[in-house]
């Protein structure tokens, strides 16, 4: 029986993966983040988090997870906010949904490329349910938020038992699915710095089959002109899509012409391991990063500001 009533119940209770009631999972929906915690702990791998359900809900269906207790994260309060602090750092809640970061004027001001990317991840139904910490923390390559975020320099707040600590997201990200969340934490935020002055932002995203897919590769570019005419005093890129894990190559002192960007772009074709997927080979994937690497910087210093 399900013990208790959830916006996803419903379908889950169709699913075939579960064709004796018994066997179906028990749900525990928390009040606050410190219960959550505990069931964390108390249930380790028994319990499957849920926040939108948007993935879970298909791993569940196709039979890929059978977790003894859902552990859903829909009833604890103050995890959906968006802030920007004093210092200027932008703070995105847990719970937040992909459409609210979208939407955020704050972040359309002042970190627009990243209100572009998560505008145009799957679909409005999609952006409407899943939310910002359930995008990361099911780390599925073929994502457009990590790359934009790892680019970004942005960082994954989690907390467990002994308290709360930061993780990078260069090492956020640690394969196929996996992250550097422990199985007695949660992830509550991810804190995004502010933009260099004068730095510029673009993302470019390959969709190989629809416009709603997941990427074939995604590139989040973000340069800082120098104060000569014609130079980049830094470029950020992270290439998303192509790997287990988003990859990010940083140049300096880069000459803005289309030789230098072509060769700068050679290097981010080389440095990546591409997979082969229904969405490209690996040699397509190579050959994608090539074309859109300029692309992205010429897009980024087109925008104007970030
Ligand atoms: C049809 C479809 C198309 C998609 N297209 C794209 C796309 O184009 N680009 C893209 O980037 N993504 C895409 N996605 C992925 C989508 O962005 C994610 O499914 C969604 O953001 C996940 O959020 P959620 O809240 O629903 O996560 P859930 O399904 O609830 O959870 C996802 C995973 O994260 C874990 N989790 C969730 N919250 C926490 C937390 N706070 N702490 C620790 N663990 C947690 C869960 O245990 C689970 O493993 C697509 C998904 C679907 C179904």
């Amino acid at each position: 029986m399900w013990r208790d009533r959830s916006p996803i119940g419903p379908r889950l209770a169709s699913a075939s993966a579960w064709p004796v009631d018994s066997e179906r999972p028990i749900w525990r929906r928390p009040t606050t983040l410190d219960e959550a915690i505990a069931a964390r702990v108390e249930l380790g791998d028994a319990a499957l988090v849920v926040a939108g359900g948007t993935w879970v809900t298909l791993l569940i269906q196709q039979g890929l997870a059978r977790p003894a207790v859902i552990l859903s994260l829909d009833r604890i309060p103050g995890f959906d906010g968006i802030a920007v602090s004093p210092e200027g750092e932008l703070s995105l809640g847990a719970l937040c949904r992909l459409t609210d970061v979208a939407r955020n004027p704050a972040i359309r001001a002042d970190w627009s490329a990243l209100a572009d990317v998560y505008g145009i991840v799957a679909n409005e139904r999609i952006r409407n349910q899943g939310t910002v910490g359930g995008n990361v923390c099911e780390a599925d390559y073929a994502s457009d938020p990590p790359a934009a975020l790892l680019a970004l320099d942005a960082r994954a707040l989690v907390r467990g038992p002994s308290g709360e600590r930061a993780i990078p997201m260069r090492d956020f990200f640690r394969g196929h699915y996996e992250t550097a969340i422990a199985p007695d934490e949660l992830l509550t935020a991810i804190v995004v710095p502010p933009m260099s002055i004068g730095a510029r932002a673009h993302y470019l995203k390959f969709t190989a089959r629809s416009s709603e897919d997941r990427p074939c590769a995604g590139i989040f570019a973000v340069v800082e002109p120098a104060a000569e005419d014609r130079v980049l005093k830094r470029v950020r890129i992270a290439i998303g899509a192509v790997s287990a894990t988003p990859i990010l190559f940083e140049a300096v002192n880069i000459e803005l012409n289309d030789g230098r960007l072509a060769d700068l772009a050679g290097e981010g074709a080389t440095s990546i391991d591409p997979i082969a997927d229904l969405r490209g080979s690996a040699a397509y994937r190579r050959a994608l990063v090539r074309a859109l690497v300029p692309r992205a910087i010429r897009a980024a210093l087109a925008d104007g500001a970030a």
